[in-house]
C-alpha cells in the first residue's frame, strides 16, 4: 500500500509541473487514476472514504422523512413480493425485495437487499413499524465500497443473513460465493441466477431474480449494479472495450429483453447526453433524455429499464460506440 501512496504523490506532483494540458490529462487517466483506484480497493482506505461520504450526506438525509420509492412487484400484486428503491449518497440505489414467509401459521416479512452500502439507512427502513422486516439475504454486485461497504455491519446486526458475492470479487463479509450461471433459492420463494459481467470489476455479477413458483423470464427482475445503466455502462476499471462488448452481447442473450432492470446509480441524464453525442440522429435517445430530465425534475427515479428499451439508444448495447473506437 505504501508503494502505491508514494507513486500517487510522485505522479501528482509531476502532473502539477507539466505545462501541456493534453499530457496532464493523459497522465491523470493512464497513471494517477489507476493508482488511485488501486488504493481505493484497500479496505482501510476505501472504507475511510465511504464512511466520509456517508457522514457528509447523513445530516441532510436525517433532517427529512426517509425517502424510498415503491418500484412495483415481482409477479402480481397478490404475490406480495414488493420491490423498493432506497436512494443514498448522491446517486446510489440500494434495492429491497420484501416477501412474506409463514412459520407455524405466523406470517413474517423478510427482505433481500441489493448493494445496501448505507447500513443505517437500510436498518431504519426495515425497522419501520409498517415494514418490520428481517434481512435474509444481501446480494452484492461487486466489491466497490459504495456497494459492499455495509455488509460487515449488517452481518453483525443480522447474523443469519446470507451475503452473496462473486468468487472473483470476494466482497466484504461474503458467506456465499457464486460463479457465472449459478442458481439458488431464497426461502423457497425467490430464485436467483448469476450472470457474470466483467469489466467494471473483474468479478462483477448481475442478479436475475424470479419467483420460485414461476421462473418466467419476463417476470424476472435484474439487478445490474455498475455494469449496465440507463443509457450507458459503468467505468471500465478492470476491463477493456472488447470485454465490455462481449459482456453486453452476453446480457442480450441471457437476460429476457422485457425483464425490468434496476441499476446501481442514477446516472441516466448524464449518460443519455453522451448517447446523443454518439448518435446525434437517434430519436429514441432524445426522447429518453427528455423523459429522464422530467423524472429527475420531479425527484423521481429513472429506473427500472429494460433491454428492449436500452438497445434503441444505449451506445454500449449498439454497434455505434464500438465502431468509434
Ligand atoms: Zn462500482
Amino acid at each position: 500500500m505504501g508503494v502505491w501512496f508514494f507513486l500517487l504523490i510522485i505522479f501528482s506532483l509531476f502532473a502539477l509541473l507539466i505545462k501541456s494540458s493534453k499530457a496532464r490529462i493523459f497522465l491523470f487517466s493512464n497513471v494517477i487514476r489507476p493508482i488511485g483506484y488501486r488504493l481505493y480497493l484497500f479496505e482501510f482506505i476505501g472504507m475511510f472514504f465511504h464512511r466520509l461520504m456517508l457522514k457528509n450526506t447523513k445530516e441532510e438525509r436525517e433532517s427529512k422523512p426517509l425517502l424510498y420509492h415503491k418500484m412495483g412487484y415481482l409477479g402480481s400484486q397478490d404475490d406480495a413480493i414488493e420491490i423498493i428503491g432506497l436512494p443514498f449518497l448522491t446517486d446510489n440505489y440500494c434495492y429491497i425485495i420484501l416477501y412474506k414467509v409463514k412459520y407455524q401459521d405466523v406470517e413474517v416479512t423478510k427482505a433481500v437487499a441489493v448493494d445496501p452500502a448505507d447500513h443505517e439507512l437500510l436498518t431504519s427502513f426495515l425497522d419501520r413499524s409498517d415494514i418490520n422486516a428481517t434481512l435474509s439475504t444481501i446480494l452484492t454486485t461487486h466489491k466497490h465500497w459504495d456497494h459492499a461497504g455495509g455488509n460487515v455491519e449488517l452481518k453483525n446486526k443480522y447474523p443469519e443473513a446470507v451475503i452473496v458475492g462473486s468468487t472473483i470479487d470476494k466482497v466484504a463479509a461474503c458467506t456465499k460465493f457464486v460463479n457465472d450461471k449459478d442458481e439458488f433459492t431464497i426461502d423457497g420463494i425467490l430464485n436467483v441466477r448469476i450472470v457474470l459481467t466483467p469489466c467494471h470489476t473483474a468479478g462483477h455479477i448481475m442478479f436475475v431474480v424470479s419467483k420460485k413458483s414461476n421462473p418466467n423470464q419476463k417476470d424476472a427482475i435484474v439487478f445490474s449494479g455498475d455494469h449496465l445503466f440507463v443509457g450507458g455502462c459503468g467505468a471500465l476499471f478492470e476491463g477493456n472495450m472488447k470485454e465490455m462488448k462481449n459482456s453486453m452481447n452476453k446480457i442480450k442473450q441471457e437476460v429476457d429483453w422485457d425483464s425490468r432492470i434496476f441499476c446501481g446509480h442514477e446516472y441516466s441524464t448524464r449518460l443519455l447526453q453522451v448517447a446523443q453525442r454518439v448518435e446525434p440522429d437517434n430519436q429514441e435517445a432524445k426522447l429518453k433524455y427528455n423523459w429522464a430530465m422530467r423524472q429527475r425534475y420531479n425527484k423521481l427515479p429513472t429506473v427500472p429499464t429494460t433491454l428492449r428499451q436500452e438497445v434503441t439508444y444505449n451506445p454500449f448495447l449498439r454497434e455505434a460506440i464500438y465502431t468509434m473506437m
